[in-house]
C-alpha cells in the first residue's frame, strides 16, 4: 500500500488519524448485521460447530488418558467463569463511572493442557489432522471406534513419520507442540521475535524443534509455511488461513450457553451479554464470537481488543481492506508488552467473516495492559499474561466512549444495561513461570489507568 493510498483511507475514515497517532480508540462497527443474516452470508453454520464439538467428544477418552488433570470434565477441554466484583469496584472508582451490570471473567488461562485460548483452536486442528491420517491409514476403521487408541505406542510410532509445523508469537506453538508431541508427531515451531524465552525452552524440553526468527509474526509464518509446503509429510497449522482453527474456537463460544445457565446468568432480549475478547490475528476472538452468535443470537454483543501498536483487525475492518494492509502502512508496529497480540496483519479469512458479526473494538496502550495486569492481581488474586487482560476494561470503554453510547442507543439497550452481564475473556496466564510472573508484577505495579 502506498502513502497515497493510506492518505485516501484516512480521509474517508478520520478515526484512522487517531489510530495512526498511537492513541487509544473505541470503534463501532456499522456493518454489523443481525446474527442470522450474517451467518447466512458465510460458508459456516451451527452444523460445522456441532461437527467440531462431536469430534472433540470422540477424542475425550484419549485426552482423559493422556492428561489425567482433565478427568473432572472427562477429557473435555473447558474452563470456568467467575465474577470479578472487586476488580469492577476498582474500575468504577478509578474511572469515575459506575458501569451498570456485573463483570465476569472467562478463565481460559486455566484451560488444561496448554493454559491459553489456543488450546481450543490449535489442539482441535492437531486432533483433526491425526484423525484424518488414522482413518486414511487404517489405524481407525471409522469414527465410532474408541479413540483411546491414540494413546497407544503403535499409533504414536506411525505419527512419528509425520511432521506438524506452525509459525507463532509463542502460544500457538505451545498448544500445537504439546498436543503434536503427545500424539508422537515430529513438530517444528517457527517463533517470531517477540516470543518469550520460557516458551522456547518449554518447547525444546518436550522435543519440539524451535526455529527462532528475528522478524515479526507474519514473516515467521511465511517461513514456516514455505518449509512445510516443501515436505509432503508435513502439515502446516496456518494461523492466517485455517478453517479448522476457526472452527475449534467456535466450540468455546457455543458451549457458553450451557455454562452461563449453570452460573445463574440470564441472557435474553432483556438481559444482554457483552463479551470483550483480546485480538491478535483474529482467529480466537472471531471463532468464539461466531459460536456465541449461534448460541445467543442478537442478545450477545462482541467486542475485540488490541494494542494501539498492533490494531490489525481494527484497520482491516474499518477500511474493508482486511489482510491487504498492515499496521506498518500506518507507521505503527514495534514491540508491545501484549506479545500474544503482536500481529501486524489480520487474517483475511476471519476478518472478512467478522465484518458483519463484531459489534466493534477498542485499543489499549502498553501502560494500560500493565495497570490491568497489576490491579487484577491485587483485587482478585488472579495473574494473567499481558495479552489476556485486554477485555477487562471493555465495559468501561463501551460506556465511556461516544461510539459506545451510540451503540447502546441504536440497539435500544439503554434501559437494559442494569441487567447486563459483561464478560471479559481471559486468554492465558497459568503457564507463565513464577520468575517471569514476578518480573511482570514488579514492573506493572508502577502503572495506573
Ligand atoms: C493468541 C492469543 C490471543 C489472540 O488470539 P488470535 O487468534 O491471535 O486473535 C489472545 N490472548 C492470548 C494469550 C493469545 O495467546
Amino acid at each position: 500500500m502506498t502513502d497515497k493510498d493510506v492518505s485516501k483511507l484516512i480521509e474517508k475514515t478520520p478515526l484512522l488519524n487517531k489510530i495512526k497517532q498511537n492513541e487509544e480508540v473505541f470503534w463501532k462497527n456499522t456493518m454489523r448485521m443481525p446474527a442470522e443474516e450474517a451467518t447466512a452470508e458465510t460458508d459456516y453454520s451451527k452444523d460445522d460447530i456441532r461437527d467440531a464439538k462431536e469430534r472433540l467428544e470422540r477424542f475425550a477418552p484419549f485426552i482423559e488418558l493422556a492428561y489425567p488433570e482433565t478427568s473432572d470434565l472427562k477429557g473435555i477441554i473447558e474452563s470456568p467463569v467467575s465474577e470479578i466484583s472487586e476488580m469492577k469496584k476498582y474500575l468504577d472508582e478509578t474511572l469515575n463511572e459506575e458501569v451498570p451490570g456485573r463483570l465476569w471473567l472467562k478463565r481460559d488461562d486455566l484451560l488444561p493442557i496448554s493454559g491459553t485460548i489456543k488450546a481450543r483452536g490449535a489442539i482441535y486442528e492437531v486432533l483433526k489432522h491425526a484423525e484424518t491420517l488414522a482413518l486414511e491409514h487404517g489405524y481407525l476403521k471409522d469414527t465410532n471406534e474408541d479413540y483411546a487408541v491414540f494413546a497407544s505406542d503403535r499409533v504414536k510410532k506411525f505419527f512419528s513419520g509425520f511432521n506438524i509445523t506452525v509459525g507463532t508469537t509463542g502460544n500457538l506453538g505451545i498448544s500445537v507442540g504439546t498436543m503434536g508431541r503427545q500424539l508422537g508427531f515430529d513438530v517444528t515451531v517457527h517463533m517470531s521475535v517477540e516470543a518469550k524465552g520460557w516458551k522456547k525452552e518449554y518447547l525444546k524440553n518436550i522435543g519440539v524443534e524451535v526455529i527462532e526468527h528475528d522478524t515479526d509474526f507474519s514473516k515467521a509464518v511465511e517461513k514456516g509455511r514455505a518449509q512445510s509446503d516443501a515436505d509432503p509429510k508435513s502439515y502446516f497449522v496456518d494461523d492466517e488461513h485455517s478453517v479448522d482453527l476457526f472452527l475449534g474456537y467456535t466450540v468455546g463460544g457455543f458451549r457458553m450457553k450451557e455454562q452461563v445457565e449453570k452460573a445463574g446468568i440470564k441472557v435474553d432480549s432483556d438481559h444482554p451479554l457483552f463479551v470483550y475478547l483480546p485480538c491478535g490475528i483474529g482467529g480466537s476472538p472471531g471463532g468464539v464470537t461466531f459460536g456465541l452468535k449461534q448460541a445467543f443470537g442478537d442478545n450477545v454483543h462482541c467486542f475485540f481488543a488490541e494494542p494501539t501498536k498492533m490494531p490489525s483487525m481494527m484497520i482491516g475492518l474499518m477500511t474493508q481492506q482486511y489482510d491487504a494492509l498492515s499496521v506498518f502502512d500506518f507507521g505503527l508496529g514495534g514491540s508491545t508488552v501484549a506479545d500474544g497480540l503482536a500481529v501486524p496483519r489480520t487474517s483475511g479469512l476471519v476478518s472478512k467473516i467478522m465484518q458483519t458479526f463484531f459489534s466493534g473494538g477498542y485499543t489499549l496502550k502498553d501502560e494500560h495492559f500493565k495497570a490491568l495486569l497489576s490491579q487484577l492481581y491485587t483485587s482478585e488474586g488472579i495473574f494473567l499474561e499481558p495479552a489476556a487482560v485486554a477485555g477487562i476494561i471493555g465495559a468501561h470503554r463501551l460506556i465511556q466512549s461516544k461510539d459506545g453510547q451510540s451503540y447502546i442507543e441504536e440497539n435500544k439497550l439503554k434501559d437494559k444495561m442494569k441487567q447486563a452481564t459483561h464478560l471479559a475473556w481471559a486468554t492465558g496466564g497459568s503457564m507463565v513461570p513464577a520468575k517471569d510472573r514476578e518480573a511482570f508484577l514488579f514492573d506493572a505495579k508502577n502503572y495506573s489507568l
